[in-house]
Parts: C-alpha cells; sequence; structure tokens
C-alpha cells in the first residue's frame, strides 16, 4: 500500500495548456487532500449490512466502483479536482470548460432534462414502442452472481447494492433494474434513453423469460478471443449461447411467443470479458506468470492467464467470459453489461453500424466520435467511468450512455426535418453566413427551434489526401457533411465529459469512421488510464476515446477551449457566438458558418459608439460599447436545401482592444459579435489597473465584419482606476 499515491486529474487554467506552472502549483495541496480524504475512507470501516450471516466488516468505498482491488490506487478511486479557469483579477470566462475526467463521475453528476418525464412506463413511444425479450442463461457451473452473497466472486462481485436474489426472481430482477424505474437504477431505464434520445418517438418494452440453463459450462461459450487455447481438457469450446438458450426458451414457451418480439436480449450469468480484461488482468497482475490459483481454469494443466482480444493476456476467469455482440435481431450481454450496452445493442438492431476504432491499434489512430456517441464510447459512460464496468449489478460504468449524435438521430429519424436546418456548402458563398440558435440535444427545440445544423458538401470532402498508416489525426477523409449539435451534460447525457458545441464531419452511408469529431484540443489531454502493479502510471493512448473529453467549442475567450473553427480546404469557417442557458435551464448557443468564397449580397457596416467605464471594484472597470449593424439586407441568393432567408439576416464581428495607460491590462471576455440588420447590441470590454500607474485609462475597442474586413469601427471608453 506504501506506493499508493492519488493524482489527481488537473487542468490549466488560462486557456490553451500554456499554463502548465500553474498547474504543478496547484496540484500539491489538491493532492495532500485526496489522501487524507482516502485515508478517512480506509478508516472509517462500514456499517454491517443487515444479511443474518455476518461477514466480517469489509472497508466501505464512497462508491462501490472504488472497491480496494488492485496493487496500486487507480483514478477511479480518487475524487474529482478542479482548476479554475480565467485571468486572474478578471471576471470569469462566460463559457469555462470545465470537463471532468469520467473517472471521476458520480451520480450527483446526473441532471434532470427540466419539465420531463421519460422514464415513466405507462408512456409509449408515439412513432413505437420496440417489444424486446430479455432471455436470461445460466450454467451447471455459473449461476446468476446477484444471486450469490455479496462480494463472493473472484471479481469482488456482487456489489453492496444487491446480492442473494433468489433463482426464481432473478429475470424480473434483471428486467426491473434495466427497465423498471427503482432505487438500484436510480429512476433510469432503457426505456428513458430511447424516448429521451428520440423525442418521444420511440420506446422500449421488455419481458423477460428464464432463467434457463444452459447444457454446456460457461466457459464453452465464451472462447471467441482466445484462438483456440484456454479450453479445459474435456471441455468443447465451441458452443453458441444463442442457439442453446433459444432451445430451452423455445422449449419452455413455444415458438410463437419468441417470434412476436422486434429483438431478443441474452443476458448471460456472470461476469463479460470486455469489462474485466484489462481490471482483472495486466492491472491486478504484474505478469501473466503471477495470475493466481483464483482467477486460473479448472484445468490444472492449463495457464492461469489467457489471450484476449487486444493485448497478449488477461487472467483465465477474464478471458473465459462472453464479449457481448449484436447480430441476427438479437444481442448477448452478461451480468456486467451495463444499460447503456443494451441501448447501443438496440441501435445495431435498427441497422446503424459500430463508429468505434481500436485504441490500442497499431498505427495509432484517434477515435472517431467517442464518447459523444452511442455507436462509439459513449457507450461506456457512466459513474466510476470505463473501468468500473465490471461490477454486478452494473451501476458504474456503461449505465448510462451517450445520446447519438446528430447525423445518427437523422439517420433513425428521431428528430423532426424542421428541427435540422439543412445547408449546402455551395450556396454559402452566395447567400452569406448563415446565424443560427441550436438547442442542446437532450431538450426539445420546439417548433422553431433547432435541435442542429448539416451542411452538405455537394462537391465532396476537398481536404487533401492524409494518410491512416502515419498520421493517428486522419480522419481518412470522402466525408458527405458537417454537423453542428449542442450537448449538455443533462439527462441521458450527464455523464458525458462537458457542456458545448460539438463539431463533426459525417458520411452519408455507414463506413466508419462515418462520424468524426473535430478536436477543439486535439493535444494530449494527459490523463492517466490506469496504474500498473508496479506503480507505473499508463496514460491513455492516443486512440482513446477520452483524448475527445475536451473535444467541444465554447464560447467566449479564456475558456480552455476554441470559439472558432476553420476548413481551409473545404471552405468553411465556424463560429460560436454566444451561449445562454435559459429560465428553466435548457442550454443553446449561438453559431455562424460562413463561406470563405464569398460573402453574399449583403451590404456590411458596423458603428462603435464611445462608451464611459464602471467601476466595478478592485481596480476593475467594465465598458459596455453600443455597437450598430449599419449593413443592409438584400434578397436571399444561394440554392440551399431550405428557405434560409431568416437565417442570413446578421453580420459576425470580431472584437480586439487596447488600453493605454501604465499599468493597465485589458480583456475581451467575447471576441465575437452579432447584430442584425440595423440592430444595436452591447459588447463588453473588461480593464484592470495591475500596478500603480496612471489613474486614468482609455480603452480602444475595434470591431471589425468578418464578412467584409474593409468595415471596420473604432471607439475608445474611459476608465478610472483606484
Ligand atoms: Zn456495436
Amino acid at each position: 500500500m506504501a506506493g499508493k499515491g492519488p493524482r489527481p486529474d488537473t487542468r490549466s487554467s488560462g486557456g490553451r495548456r500554456a499554463a502548465g506552472l500553474a498547474c504543478d502549483a496547484v496540484s500539491r495541496p489538491l493532492a495532500f487532500r485526496l489522501v487524507v480524504l482516502l485515508a478517512a475512507v480506509a478508516l472509517s470501516g462500514f456499517a454491517v449490512a443487515p444479511a443474518s450471516s455476518a461477514p466480517p466488516p469489509t472497508p466501505k468505498p464512497a462508491h462501490p466502483w472504488q472497491l480496494d482491488h488492485w496493487p496500486q490506487t487507480q483514478p477511479w478511486q480518487q475524487t474529482r479536482a478542479v482548476t479554475p479557469l480565467g485571468q486572474p483579477g478578471f471576471p470569469e470566462p462566460i463559457d469555462p470548460q470545465n470537463w471532468v475526467n469520467p473517472d471521476h463521475m458520480t451520480w450527483a453528476d446526473y441532471r434532470k432534462p427540466p419539465g420531463t418525464n421519460w422514464a415513466d412506463p405507462s408512456k409509449q413511444g408515439s412513432v413505437r414502442t420496440f417489444r424486446g425479450a430479455l432471455v436470461l442463461a445460466d450454467y451447471p457451473n455459473q449461476p446468476f452472481v446477484v444471486t450469490q452473497p455479496q462480494g463472493s466472486t473472484v471479481f469482488g462481485n456482487p456489489s453492496v447494492e444487491a446480492s442473494g436474489v433468489p433463482r426464481d426472481q432473478v429475470a424480473q430482477f434483471y428486467r426491473d433494474f434495466l427497465n423498471k424505474p427503482g432505487t438500484l437504477n436510480r429512476g433510469h431505464t432503457i426505456h428513458e434513453y430511447w424516448m429521451e434520445d428520440s423525442g418521444g418517438r420511440y420506446g422500449v418494452d421488455l419481458t423477460a423469460f428464464g432463467p434457463y440453463e444452459v447444457p454446456g459450462k460457461d466457459h464453452e461459450y465464451a472462447m471467441e478471443f482466445q484462438a483456440g487455447t484456454g479450453c479445459p481438457a474435456g471441455d468443447s469450446c465451441d458452443k453458441n449461447l444463442r442457439t442453446d438458450a433459444r432451445a430451452a426458451w423455445e422449449a419452455d414457451v413455444g415458438t410463437e411467443i419468441p417470434a412476436g418480439f422486434d429483438f431478443v436480449f441474452y443476458l448471460s450469468a456472470g461476469q463479460d470479458e470486455s469489462s474485466t480484461w484489462q481490471e482483472f488482468g495486466p492491472m491486478k497482475f504484474p505478469t501473466k506468470e503471477d495470475v493466481t490459483d483464483e482467477f486460473g481454469p479448472p484445468d490444472p494443466a492449463l495457464p492461469n492467464w489467457s489471450r484476449t482480444r487486444y493485448v497478449e493476456w488477461t487472467s483465465w476467469a477474464s478471458g473465459s467470459t462472453i464479449w457481448p455482440n449484436a447480430g441476427g435481431g438479437s444481442t448477448t450481454q452478461a451480468e456486467s453489461s451495463g444499460m447503456s450496452v443494451y441501448a447501443h445493442e438496440l441501435s445495431h438492431v435498427l441497422g446503424i453500424a459500430d463508429n468505434y476504432n481500436n485504441p490500442y491499434g497499431v498505427p495509432a489512430r484517434r477515435a472517431y466520435s467517442g464518447i459523444w456517441e452511442m455507436l462509439s464510447r459513449g457507450t461506456f459512460n457512466g459513474p466510476g467511468g470505463p473501468h468500473s464496468r465490471w461490477m454486478i449489478p452494473a451501476t458504474g460504468g456503461a449505465s448510462m450512455g451517450a445520446q447519438h449524435m446528430l447525423r445518427n438521430k437523422i439517420d433513425l429519424q428521431m428528430v423532426a426535418e424542421q428541427n435540422v436546418l439543412r445547408l449546402s456548402r455551395e450556396a454559402l458563398d452566395e447567400s452569406g453566413l448563415v446565424v443560427a440558435n441550436v438547442t442542446a440535444r437532450v431538450a426539445q427545440p420546439g417548433p422553431k427551434g433547432l435541435s442542429g445544423i448539416n451542411i452538405a458538401m455537394g462537391t465532396g470532402d476537398l481536404a487533401p489526401p492524409c494518410s491512416i498508416s502515419t498520421d493517428p489525426f486522419c480522419d481518412g477523409r470522402g466525408y458527405n457533411n458537417y454537423t453542428v449539435e449542442v450537448v449538455d451534460r443533462m439527462g441521458t447525457d450527464s455523464f458525458t465529459p462537458d457542456s458545448g458545441v460539438l463539431l463533426a464531419k459525417t458520411k452519408d452511408q455507414d463506413r466508419a469512421p462515418f462520424e468524426w469529431v473535430i478536436d477543439a484540443n486535439p493535444q494530449d489531454i494527459g490523463m492517466t488510464d490506469y496504474v500498473l502493479p508496479d506503480g507505473t502510471e499508463v496514460p491513455i493512448t492516443i486512440g482513446d476515446y477520452r483524448q475527445l473529453s475536451d473535444a467541444l467549442f465554447h464560447a467566449g475567450t479564456n475558456s480552455g477551449s476554441e470559439f472558432e473553427y476553420t476548413d481551409t480546404a473545404n471552405r468553411l469557417h465556424f463560429y460560436v457566438l454566444d451561449v445562454k442557458r435559459d429560465k428553466v435551464g435548457v442550454l443553446s448557443y449561438t453559431v455562424a458558418i460562413r463561406s470563405l468564397d464569398g460573402a453574399g449580397p449583403q451590404q456590411r457596416g458596423v458603428r462603435l459608439i464611445p462608451t464611459a467605464g464602471q467601476p466595478a471594484g478592485d481596480g476593475l472597470s467594465t465598458c459596455v460599447f453600443p455597437l450598430d449593424n449599419t449593413g443592409k439586407a438584400a434578397p436571399a441568393q444561394g440554392q440551399h436545401p431550405e428557405d434560409v432567408g431568416s437565417y442570413l439576416r446578421n453580420d459576425v464581428y470580431r472584437l480586439s482592444a487596447t488600453v493605454t495607460g501604465a499599468g493597465w491590462s485589458v480583456s475581451v471576455p467575447n471576441e465575437l459579435s452579432t447584430a442584425q440588420f440595423g440592430q444595436r447590441v452591447p459588447v463588453t470590454v473588461h480593464a484592470k489597473q495591475d500596478t500603480a500607474g496612471t489613474r486614468l485609462a482609455r480603452v480602444n475597442l475595434t470591431a471589425t465584419s468578418e464578412s467584409d474586413p474593409t468595415k471596420t469601427s473604432q471607439a475608445t471608453c474611459y476608465v478610472a482606476g483606484r
């Protein structure tokens, strides 16, 4: 235990990662506080569960996924640390990017979308409620873990949250856990996921069957990635769970009832390999020879390790369990598969392909859509992060996945056409720039609001070729569209790491990558994946989906992210102009999209009006300049896929400020502004007297039209210091 040293996941302040020193300076006291906190948790012990068998008291972590399982303290056993962003002495940034490491999320991160109750089982989908069968299978050598005593398996399962469920109630237990609002699932269900994600169009109804004991041992159905090795003598490890579970189910209820379902979820007793191969492999044992007998096979002639999917080895106990998959209208899961595994697999049943990379692939390749998409690693979202997915019942990682991105929502007809603004790249130069408000995808935008923007690139992806064999950041080219949408950490997106604007290139066909998120912060995010038994902190790979945790764009300056993106080859400029959270709590952003090839027929113009500074205390003054759009509208031009006239009434202005006066500094909270033709809007600049110097100072502000950079205006503001 001496080697344990928690390392908070800190962020540098002041915009880009330039302020690395500030980060180091704050990390030590935070680390110290965390040590104290963890020590307190370890010592406090835990009131023994009111079970009659009265097991010896075990230390209880604050959250079940923080169970002390490994030689070293792991990131998900630690508590969140937040580093403030912004410029010291100036007001907070208007839209700081305080992204959260999934490892440090808890159920306290869940926020309910205002005015909704998507989990209500009495509400049907307005388009369709899918009827699913949940068919449970156990094995002569493997009962359902949740029927066993707490902590009785080598994986430390079942958790403190549920154990000792009688076998004849286990089907109802899992049906309720997955699809009936209750205490254990915190009121969250698969039905809720699909209803929220689709704006009430699709619901899910589950009926449970079984458990049925299939004839083979558990590992005889589950050696998918061991290439014929690891099968104990006398066993045949090529059995098919679907075949045997279906046969048992039909023997019980006949063939008519199974034929009446839209899909079948097969639920296998025990763990799944996808959520244990690292945690109960290289993270627990220094070498494969160190795997202990309790994690080994029943055949003493075999080693205690086995092959696995992505790396050389894991423990046999892990390698011998199933890897969830979908095919032929059915899916397989295990008891450690969270609710979002089912939501992901149902997406396949509806006909959408996977959009994820191999994070350990050689050559390395960046994640495609990662943490922001259910068909990518957004499936892993939930409290405790990806390495908490071994728990039974699955109340941590993968218990609440991300929504589908706009491209897939359009494909699955989960958004109304009237809520998608459709633009043509080839028409933008003739129409002039477009300004629009986009509502967070967790909320319903109403009849006139927007869930997102699709910019079709009719003449194709014009980016020059790149090589995926030499450049991990190469998107592979061949995209047909850009999409703009807004993510808020709310509802089923509560366990995404950030709220902001999500920009992506997409393809019309499901040829992965068919969604490629534009990463506002492409530099290495510097996150620890896990800690090896020898204390080595293993960073997440370049291909790890959590590299995209800081991908979202934000409004304003000093946010820690970017407020604009230019794709020169594709002749597009994207702007994040402003952010708003309304009275009931719904997040929206004002965005603009401009062609680099033309600004349309409108007359552009701008005028700034001088103003006087308002003292705000401690040497700080604020100037609010009136800005007039003195341009003129023109009849709409350009052939967009729909009438976009109401989105062509603005211009975008770039703002820059200086201050004249010794000892003064200046800050522009938002270097972009927008106004409709003839409209006046306020523009804010802060000035601060840092040191003794001149008491009076002059702030000079310049505004320049992005459509016509020859249209520019300047104005001054006098400020008084101490
Ligand atoms: Zn999949």
